[in-house]
């Protein structure tokens, strides 16, 4: 399993090329992600992408905590907080009958400016340094391509498109198109991942399918196929004098829309209902819609149209075969309540890319990979369960037929809608989902028999029981603990000294593993762990804790790396 491929593939007509170790077919977020992560530990890869530009589309707008941790740690998280909405504009999401009516709720949201404020002022052992960040997809895969011509053990291919691929047992050989003039290059490489979405011509080939609930297709939103619409509205912010939002949602009983702001200036992403899935977006009629939820005549530029389908919790039976492997929509399907869906793929690419990087590079054992899909296809189903239910919810709305009236049956059914959705805000949080995923059960944990805390979609509870996120921690002024985690693995020595660390350290060069060993004497540190000794997986994952090192250091990162 742990083959370095160099050898020629077999002939194919196509262009021969230098072997490279990842293949991965796909230049979405997940795909762009997983080569940042093999990149930081020197691992060699070619994305191909067959849109020659990075995403030109808003898509989603919600990167959360654990997503920009992840971002933090590969060194991109602050310049990415500078992206789409100025600092100090509110992430409100406001609940309308039209945008210049009556206001019916309002969960109120803190700016980029806000959060950072609140961030310096934490407490050493508050557990999220990367606040949920509001931006538009389309930004920041922008901000990601551009930082992959940069690293160089990305190859970066995009206008290529990935035509076929066969798994050799030994090696994976590939046949790669150039878009733009039909050339055709066969090339060989240790694995391939399919971060190819939703429709996975990867997924499909491997006769892999998705199992799961789709819509229910009767709701007046969020339930079926709807169309996401990036328009540019000059006047918007003139005409709506309600404070500003990072969302709009049109309430009334002739639409229920949402409008998400992208630059605070003039853009924004519509999102409505369509009759069916056959249905063409057209310009005239959606921009009707538009001007019916906000409740004024303005000046509207279709930018363009993509359709998309709400309702589903979907989940492949399998995350791949042999030595050819799936992750993010590839893999699961969400509805985007809670905004869940890309940033489950980008803890994806977090899990995956170490295993990868093990086996290229001769540290991994023979039954890492198989933990892959162990350890995070329960987290699909939790997470696209969760954003189901949240959605659910969505769809529920009460509107009485008097909810536009300026009268007292108004006033009631304003009343009652508003109190409905004013319940909304674990749609907007979720802490528990984005930092609480566990590998409990894993082999390559090593777990100390405690047990770890409730899952809760809401909750976060910090915890080392090993398995878990690793507590996070302030050390000094804006230095984080995740700061100083090293690329690989990390031994965090909390034991002011006591601990002899050199046997796991030898251990590792023997095994080729890169070992970090961090050894920090805070009091609040030992506290937070509960523990002397905690070894952290490159993923930031509790991999093993103790209060003596192991007496076979050997044999523990055998363990944790899969034999
Ligand atoms: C309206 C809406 C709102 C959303 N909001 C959020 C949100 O707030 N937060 C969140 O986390 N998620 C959200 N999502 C989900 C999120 O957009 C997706 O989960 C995410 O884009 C998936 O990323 P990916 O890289 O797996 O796949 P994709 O983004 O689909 O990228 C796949 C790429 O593969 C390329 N490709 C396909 N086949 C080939 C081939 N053969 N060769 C080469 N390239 C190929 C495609 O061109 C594409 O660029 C939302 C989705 C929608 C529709």
């Amino acid at each position: 399993m742990n083959a370095q491929v160099d050898r020629k593939p077999e002939a194919s007509g196509a262009e021969a090329q230098a072997a490279t170790q990842i293949l991965i077919v796909g230049g979405g977020p997940v795909g762009m992600v997983l080569a940042m992560n093999l990149a930081a530990l020197d691992v060699r890869s070619v994305i191909v992408n067959s849109d020659p530009r990075p995403r030109w589309h808003p898509k989603g707008s919600t990167h959360n905590s654990r997503t920009m941790e992840h971002y933090r740690r590969l060194g991109i998280a602050a310049p990415i907080r500078r992206l789409g909405l100025p600092a100090d504009y509110p992430t409100d999401v406001g609940y309308f009958t039209r945008f210049t009516g009556w206001e019916l709720a309002r969960l109120a949201m803190p700016s980029e400016r806000e959060k950072n404020i609140a961030v310096r002022n934490a407490p050493a052992t508050d557990q999220v340094p990367e606040p949920i960040f509001r931006c538009n997809q389309m930004y920041v895969e922008r901000f990601l391509y551009a930082h992959l011509q940069g690293l160089a053990p990305v190859d970066c291919r995009f206008g290529w498109s990935c035509v076929d691929w066969r798994d050799q047992g030994d090696r994976v050989t590939a046949v790669i198109e150039d878009l733009s003039d039909g050339r055709r290059v066969e090339l060989a490489c240790a694995y391939l991942v399919g971060c190819d979405g939703g429709q996975s011509a990867t997924r499909r080939k491997l006769g892999i399918r998705y199992s799961g609930e789709g819509p229910g297709g009767s709701a007046a939103y969020l339930d079926g196929p709807m169309v996401a619409t990036h328009l540019r509205v000059p006047d918007f912010y003139a005409a709506v004098r309600a404070p500003r939002c990072w969302q709009y949602r049109a309430v009334n009983r002739e639409v229920h829309s949402n409008t998400v702001a992208l630059d605070g200036a003039a853009e924004f992403i519509f999102n409505t209902r369509l009759k069916s899935a056959d249905e063409k977006p057209d310009s005239a009629h959606i921009v009707r819609r538009f001007l019916a939820s906000a409740g004024a005549a303005l000046d509207v530029d279709v930018i363009g149209h993509s359709t998309w389908i709400a309702g589903r919790a979907l989940v492949a039976e399998s995350f791949g075969a042999g030595r050819v492997l799936l992750a993010g929509d590839a893999t699961h399907l969400f509805t985007p309540a809670g905004g869940f869906g890309m940033n489950t793929g980008i803890d994806d690419a977090a899990n995956l890319g170490w295993k990868l990087a093990a086996m290229v590079q001769g540290w991994g054992g023979a039954s890492l990979l198989q933990t892959y899909e162990s350890e995070r296809r329960p987290i699909a189903l939790r997470n696209t369960g969760a954003a189901r239910r949240l959605g659910v919810s969505v769809t529920e709305v009460p509107i009485g037929a008097a909810i536009e009236a300026d009268s007292p049956e108004g006033f009631a059914a304003r009343r009652e809608t508003g109190a409905y959705l004013a319940n909304f805000s674990p749609e907007f949080a979720s802490l528990g989902v984005q930092l609480g995923a566990r590998y409990d059960n894993s082999p390559i944990i090593a777990g100390d028999g405690t047990s770890p805390p409730r899952d809760d979609p809401d909750a976060y509870v910090p915890s080392a029981c090993p398995g878990g996120r690793t507590p996070h921690l302030w050390l000094d002024d804006g230095v984080s603990l995740f700061d100083r985690l090293g690329p690989g693995f990390t031994l965090l020595d909390l034991s002011g000294g006591a601990a002899e660390t050199r046997g796991l350290a030898r251990a590792a060069a023997a095994r080729g593993l890169p070992l970090t060993i961090l050894a920090l004497d805070r009091p609040e540190a030992r506290d937070l762990y509960a523990c002397d000794l905690v070894l952290v997986r490159p993923d930031q994952h509790v991999a093993w804790r103790g209060n003596r090192m192991p007496d076979d250091g050997a044999a523990l990162l055998a363990r944790v790396t899969g034999g």
